[in-house]
Order: C-alpha cells, then sequence, then structure tokens
C-alpha cells in the first residue's frame, strides 16, 4: 500500500466518523489505524479485551531504546443520544473557527494529531522512539488502557515522558485526583412495617453507609490537606452517593435497596485505604442485617477506578512538557484520565493536549482550529526533540 499521506485535519475527519460510542465495537477505526501505520512501514499490536470486541493498539516508530515520547489517546467518545446538534456528529464539520463533531476535542483531535506525527517522525529519522498508544472504554472509567499500559511497561524500554492528550488547552497538568465507585445492592427482608423489628429495611440500612459518607466527608474537610493535596478544589477527598432507589410500599420494610458509591481520592492519600474503608463499614452493617435476618446481604460491585495522577517532583515528563510549551504554571484538574495507570507502571506522565474539557461531551462538541493548530506545532516540537 502506497504512504497515506493525510493532513492532520483529514486524519481527523476520518477518525470522527467512525461512531466509536463507549458501549460499541472500535475495531472498524482500530482496522484504519493499523492500515494507516501500515502503509507508513509501521508495525502495531492490539490489546483486545475480553471478548474481543473492542482492541488497544500501540506502535513503536523509531529504534527501541529508551528516551522516547508515548502519545496516549482513547478512541472511545460518549453518546450522542438525546443531544441536540446543529450537524451531524459523526461529519467533522468547520463552522467559525471551530472544528464540530463528537469527539472532536475529547480525544480524537489530539489522537489526529499524533498519527500525523508518525510519518514526520520517519522523515525526521528519530534517534528516540515516537509510540502511539490509543485505547477503548476511557469514558466507562480508564479501565480500557490498562492491558495495554501493562504489556508496554513490560515489554518496551522506558520513555522519557507519556503525554496524555486529554484537553488542557495546551497547559501542562501534573495532578489529578483518583477515583473508584460501586454499585452498592442491600437485599433487606420484606415484612408487613407494624413487625417491622422482624424484617430488614434495606433503605433504611443503606441510610447507615450514607450517614458514613457524610461523617467521612465532615472529617476529611476539618483535615489541614497535605502539600500535594492542596493544589486541588476541594483539597480532600469526597466521598459521595449520587443515586438511590429501593422500596415497594409505605408499609413493607424494603425487600431491595440499590445505591451508588464514589470516591474521589486527593493524591497523597491511598485510593485501596479507602475502598478498605468502605468495605468495613459495609462489613459492619451487613453484621447487623444479618443479625435480623441471616439471607440479609449487601453486594457490592466495584465498577470502575482510576489511579490518581500523582504530580511527580522534578517529574521527566513535566519538564520536557513545560519545554515543548513554555508552560511554567503548576495546574491540576478535577476530571481523571490514563495518566495515572501508566504512572502506576513506573513511566513518568503528565497531561497535556489542544482544546478545552468544557467543550467535551456536549452536543455540537468543537475543538477550536487555533488550538488544534497549536497542538499541531507541539507535536513537531515532539519530533524536533526526539531528533536531537
Ligand atoms: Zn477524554
Amino acid at each position: 500500500m502506497p504512504p497515506l499521506n493525510m493532513s492532520p485535519r483529514e486524519i481527523l475527519a476520518k477518525l470522527v466518523s467512525f461512531p466509536t460510542v463507549s458501549r460499541d465495537s472500535n475495531l472498524p477505526l482500530i482496522d484504519w489505524v493499523e492500515s494507516y501505520l501500515q502503509s507508513h512501514g509501521v508495525e502495531s499490536k492490539r490489546v483486545p479485551n475480553e471478548d474481543g470486541s473492542k482492541a488497544s493498539l500501540y506502535a513503536v516508530i523509531g529504534p527501541k531504546v529508551p528516551g522516547g515520547v508515548v502519545l496516549s489517546g482513547h478512541t472511545d467518545v460518549v453518546p450522542v443520544d438525546g443531544q441536540d446538534w446543529s450537524s451531524d456528529p459523526w461529519v467533522l464539520e468547520e463552522r467559525g473557527g471551530r472544528l464540530y463533531g463528537r469527539g472532536a476535542v475529547d480525544m480524537k483531535g489530539f489522537d489526529a494529531l499524533a498519527l500525523a506525527a508518525v510519518p514526520l517522525a520517519l522523515k525526521a529519522g528519530i534517534k528516540r522512539p515516537l509510540m502511539i498508544a490509543l485505547s477503548y472504554d476511557e469514558e466507562l472509567g480508564c479501565e480500557g488502557c490498562r492491558g495495554m499500559v501493562e504489556e508496554m511497561a513490560a515489554t518496551l524500554p522506558a520513555p522519557e515522558a507519556v503525554i496524555v492528550g486529554e484537553p488542557s488547552m495546551m497547559k501542562v497538568v501534573t495532578g489529578h485526583k483518583g477515583g473508584t465507585a460501586f454499585k452498592v445492592h442491600l437485599k433487606g427482608f420484606e415484612v408487613h412495617s407494624s413487625i417491622m423489628h422482624t424484617g430488614v429495611n434495606a433503605i433504611m440500612e443503606a441510610a447507615k453507609l450514607i450517614s458514613w459518607a457524610n461523617e467521612k466527608n465532615a472529617e476529611n474537610r476539618e483535615r489541614v490537606p497535605g502539600p500535594v493535596g492542596a493544589a486541588f478544589v476541594p483539597p480532600w477527598t469526597t466521598v459521595h452517593v449520587g443515586t438511590i432507589s429501593g422500596g415497594t410500599a409505605h408499609n413493607i420494610t424494603a425487600g431491595d435497596c440499590h445505591m451508588g458509591l464514589d470516591f474521589r481520592v486527593v493524591p497523597g492519600e491511598d485510593l485501596d485505604d479507602w475502598v478498605a474503608a468502605a468495605e468495613a463499614k459495609v462489613a459492619e452493617v451487613r453484621a447487623e442485617m444479618q443479625a435480623v435476618r441471616p439471607e440479609a446481604d449487601i453486594v457490592l460491585d466495584r465498577y470502575f477506578t482510576v489511579p490518581p495522577l500523582v504530580p511527580e517532583p522534578g517529574g521527566a515528563a513535566e519538564a520536557l512538557m513545560r519545554r515543548l510549551t513554555g508552560d511554567n504554571a503548576s495546574h491540576v484538574v478535577s476530571y481523571g484520565t490514563e495518566a495515572g495507570h501508566f504512572q502506576r507502571n513506573g513511566w513518568s506522565a503528565a497531561v497535556c493536549g489542544p482544546g478545552d474539557i468544557d467543550q467535551a461531551h456536549k452536543a455540537d462538541e468543537y475543538i477550536e482550529v487555533a488550538q488544534f493548530e497549536a497542538g499541531w506545532a507541539f507535536m513537531q516540537r515532539v519530533v524536533g526533540q526526539l531528533s536531537e
């Protein structure tokens, strides 16, 4: 196949044309990326999910030596259901200095720039590798990159930096909170409420968990934040219950109650410690329920975990990105990214990408042309660095 010579914008239009909503397969997009890279003589490696319906993909361009740069992006996008779009979300359209399309800013814009950098890197004869890492399921909780990141860390020479290109207006973001979320199912025991002492009311038991969350929030708020935590808003760990449902009638003890329970953990505190604390509280409430009815239970389903991005003092990724962007301020963000997964595997990581997160996930999602161009200038500097 002759090399596919495409501009960054043409690549973006191509990527946007694949409706890679997280619940659906991303394989058509991955097929295309694979053949694009192949057309430039670059082999890539897929890391599929369990049922083979989705895959991550990574590739190494240039020599396999330490000191390279990883460009990390996700291929999935959030749904457009129920959103009122002014144009087809799957067709990139320019209007008034903006490029509209689902994923334009979050984050196929960065993916397109990374792919456009490949022929540039080949032509420049880079001396250290440029690595591309594209994941799936990021919007479902950053789990889809795990297998790929572990495989890369186990088999490839360590890079100087991992650049996770989530929209940051090309600012260098060195930290975000970690998070994890549970679906909680409390199984009570139904009796007439006149004899409620012989039943287990799942709603009222759930209230104990909610009270615990309130107590933890109050305690966390009182604590003086550590040096790492102080940069965050708020500078403490939060415990949140966002949904609850249960019960059938006013005079029946509730047989079931479903609730959400999630944690946003400030870097410097351990996500696992919070999980352990939640499990201990659940065990306590479960024991109280079972003391009345042994068949009562609480089932926890932990459905996502995003490791925190911990600011690295003197971190290599941060230093490289500051050199390339000229941004010397400190930034942390409220959203989660895949950067923590790389960091967890020992690779220095920070977030820097074109566009504004405010435009993500909405109807008429867009990236400003000026930001897309700033991203392209950044990519050219990355290739320049790798050529030195
Ligand atoms: Zn994103």
